[in-house]
């Protein structure tokens, strides 16, 4: 018998009746919700294995069943598994149930850098200073790889347990193949009052720009302690940001006063780029060269995972390593993920924590056991197993391929013998006390 939270096939948290709740595929120890975006809920969570506490984000399959949200999704693991920065939410894994898909997330645990600008109003300008040199690092690494975020303001920006930034929901942004020819984007995007006048122009704008103008909303919020462009009537608000028609409080020294005039430039063609930035004497004060290099030190990791994995062949084929949830993801054909999260009848995914050969054994013993023959197959990364009638039909054939962590993504198909009836038509897997391996 395998260890207690193994005896479904199914693995803990999926379908089994014994798992607790609150445990998340046999993995996490789900907490209290930590916040709630637009798109996902997200909650503390512990790693059984490491005790590492981490932040889950939740996605609902109604959510992902929805076209549009599935492209969402997909472009956001992309992004993230790309980005790898001291400033930037880590990304450690993506897992998926039946009904949901979760990312497990570096834990930021000082809450938003709103909430704090809410309660303590403006800050001083040296700690603006100091927040900002962490959002450039940040943008300035995004930039340099061809990612943008395009939906930066305070919300996005959390604060970790040293009070040092994480920029984090990269949920709207825009990887390069979505710059049509003329090099411009065209999706309409971000937050009203952080919106630069070119993308309510709607004339395709440079994304680049657009997040430096973002940033410069920011640094006036963290200096003045309110937004540039507000107005209770949105379109006078759209107005106010097309025509640039903001004021600096008078305790905002001109320095900053032109830096921020730089940001806040309605023109993206002369509006201040991040390598000016890193020379601009307000940005500047108190660096020394050292700190200056470091800040615009964007290049320096290498990529850590490669792209493009796009089916599960190729993904086994391209190295002898377990599957990942990104590959899973991948697999899932084109931006429909419903294949991973709802499969028809005759084929079923499903993540269990039984090994492969335990999953084999209790299919080999089922078989057996009702007078089919049963056959092994092994290939680089998966393995299986079919079952056939003595006519040699399929009745069905198991696959198991190895996730990373003990995880196992288990692919039954049913061929014609089992789809009539009998236990081969159902859940025969789900075999709890019945020669358990
Ligand atoms: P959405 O993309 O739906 O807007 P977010 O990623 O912004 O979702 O997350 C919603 C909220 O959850 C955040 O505003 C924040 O309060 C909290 N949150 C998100 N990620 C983390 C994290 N890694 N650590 C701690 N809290 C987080
Ligand atoms: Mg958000």
């Amino acid at each position: 018998m395998p260890a207690s939270g193994d005896q479904s096939l199914l693995g803990t948290g999926t379908r089994s009746s014994v798992a607790p709740a609150n445990i998340l595929l046999g993995r996490y120890e789900l907490g209290r919700l930590l916040g709630c975006g637009a798109s996902a809920k997200v909650y503390l969570a512990r790693n059984l294995r490491s005790g590492q506490s981490v932040a889950i984000k939740c996605f609902r399959k109604v959510s992902i069943a929805n076209g549009g949200l599935a492209n969402h999704i997909k472009r956001e693991i992309c992004i993230l598994r790309r980005l790898r920065h001291p400033r930037i939410v880590r990304l450690h894994e993506v897992l998926a149930s039946r009904s949901k898909i979760y990312f497990v997330l570096e834990l930021v645990k000082g809450g938003e850098l709103f909430a704090c600008v809410a309660s303590r109003g403006r800050l001083p300008e040296n700690l603006c200073r100091r927040y900002f040199h962490q959002l450039i690092a940040a943008v300035g690494y995004c930039h340099s790889r061809g990612i943008f975020h395009r939906d930066l303001k305070l919300e996005n920006l959390l604060l970790d347990e040293n009070g040092e930034i994480k920029v984090s929901d990269f949920g709207l942004s825009a990887v390069p193949e979505q710059i049509r020819g003329d090099g411009l984007f065209h999706t309409l995007c971000g937050t009203p009052a952080y919106v630069a006048p070119e993308i309510l122009a709607k004339k395709g704008y440079r994304a680049a720009a657009v997040d430096l103008w973002s940033c410069g909303v920011i640094l006036f919020v963290l200096v003045a302690g309110y937004l540039p462009f507000n107005d209770p009537n949105l379109m006078a608000m759209y107005r106010k940001i097309y025509r640039g028609e903001y004021r600096c409080p008078k305790w905002v020294s001109p320095e900053l006063k032109f830096l921020i005039s730089r940001l806040l430039d309605t023109n993206p063609e002369s509006r201040i780029t991040v390598d000016e930035i890193l020379l601009d004497p307000w940005f500047r004060k108190g660096l020394d060269e050292e700190k200056c290099a470091s800040l615009a030190r964007f290049c320096e990791e290498p990529m850590a995972v490669e792209e493009n994995k796009t089916s599960m062949a190729e993904a086994i084929n391209a190295e002898d390593r377990p599957l990942n949830a990104f590959d899973i993801i991948g697999f899932s054909s084109g931006v429909d993920l419903s294949g991973l999260f709802g499969a028809p009848a005759e084929r079923e995914r499903f993540i269990s924590d039984v090994s492969p050969e335990g999953i084999f054994r209790r299919v080999e013993e089922s078989g057996r056991n009702d007078g089919f023959v049963v056959r092994r197959k092994g290939e680089k990364g998966c393995a299986g197993v079919t079952v056939h009638g003595q006519n040699g039909n399929l009745v069905v054939a198991v696959e198991v391929y190895r996730l990373a962590g003990g995880l196992n993504v288990v692919e039954v198909q049913r061929g014609r013998a089992a789809v009539g009836g009998g236990r081969w038509a159902g859940e025969f897997w789900n075999l709890e006390g019945e020669g358990s391996p």
